[in-house]
């Protein structure tokens, strides 16, 4: 059973308008409404776009029209990051005037000459702590636009994770002092997120395995904020059947391309719940049978692999199930 007592449950979706929202996206949202409707609890909606320039014209009213399409309903308004700045910046004092922040000049390629040994592969560059105070930088110029860092401590942050286990960071390998607040005066995505999962009172963070990376240093900001951490869920991510992972630009598996492509939003449903999950040998269900019987601990721990033939099949199944007037009120929109 999925240990999450019923009450205490607030989920949240945070979605960047960046682009449109693929199947792997659509399925974090759906597990992350699952968890939350199962469990009686509430699930928030908010949209990560401090970044304006990645903003793409458009993407909020698609990814808003997307949930909705699925029945993917969130409780309450849609919590927008650049209306809440003032937040941001109350946080961002706090940290400064605790001393756990320090303002830095370095750029990435400093820091990456700063390393004697370069980088295992794929990795991010670790900071070697030039700008640190105990370091003597330079003093920073009046107008002279700087970063500023977190100083982490030397030591290991260990944390349990819903459906990866028990996880072990250690923050001074990688990535080391981290950034908060960007030299262009933007709040890193690090501390918006939890300052809003803090003051929204999210207890679960159901989100993509790609943001496994982010939470031992989501952690250490919840702490010296003063606030206690919530459970942390990451979900495997999707690929598709050639074994590549989704990502923005597959456009062709974009929630809208399916829906102008005439597939229903049940089998939609339906199909995106069978993805590492199953109902016993049941495969057609409804969204209330779904709720009844998800069990979080039952999904796969593998990368979900997206199988077009499947959903071709429910798809099939849901439309001969339909009653014909329903079908016909269905279709003629889709004729133009
Ligand atoms: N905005 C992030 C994204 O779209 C998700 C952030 C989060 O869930 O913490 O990848």
């Amino acid at each position: 059973m999925n240990p999450v007592a019923a009450e205490t449950v607030v989920g949240r979706y945070a979605p960047s308008p960046t682009g449109p929202l693929h199947l792997g996206n659509i399925r974090t949202a759906l597990l992350c409404w699952l968890q939350a409707r199962l469990a009686g609890g509430r699930v928030l909606l908010r949209l990560d776009d401090l970044d304006r320039p990645r903003n793409q014209p458009g993407s909020t009213e698609q990814i808003l029209g997307d949930l909705t399409w699925l029945g993917l309903h969130w409780d309450g308004d849609v919590i927008v990051q650049t209306t809440r700045e003032q937040h941001y910046q109350a946080a961002f004092s706090l940290l400064k005037k605790a001393g756990a922040i320090f303002p830095c000049r370095c750029s990435r390629r400093d820091i990456a000459s700063a390393l004697s040994t370069p980088n295992p592969p794929g990795t991010e560059t670790p900071y070697p702590g030039t700008c640190r105070p105990e370091n003597n930088p330079a003093p920073i110029e009046p107008g002279e636009p700087v970063a500023w860092r977190y100083r982490v401590s030397d030591t290991k942050l260990a944390w349990r994770d819903g459906i990866l286990g028990r996880q072990c960071d250690h923050l001074a390998r990688h990535p080391g002092d981290f950034i908060v607040r960007r030299k262009d005066g933007i709040i890193a995505y690090q501390l918006a997120s939890v300052v809003d999962d803090a003051l929204t009172g999210v207890t679960d963070v159901l989100r993509g395995a790609d943001l496994v990376d982010s939470t031992a240093r989501q952690i250490a900001l919840f702490r010296s904020l003063g606030y206690s951490a919530p459970r942390f869920w990451h979900v495997p991510l999707m690929t598709d059947d050639s074994g590549e992972k989704l990502s923005k630009r597959h456009g062709d598996t974009s929630v809208k391309a399916f829906m102008e492509a005439g597939y229903l939003p049940e089998a939609m449903f339906n199909f995106m719940c069978l993805l590492g999950w199953s109902m016993g040998d049941r495969e057609v269900f409804s969204k209330q049978e779904a709720i009844a019987a998800f069990d979080l601990d039952q999904v796969s721990r593998n990368t979900a692999i997206f199988d077009t033939t499947k959903l071709e099949w429910l798809n099939g199944e849901y439309i001969r199930a339909m009653p014909t007037a329903d079908f016909i009120g269905r279709v003629r929109p889709l004729l133009g």
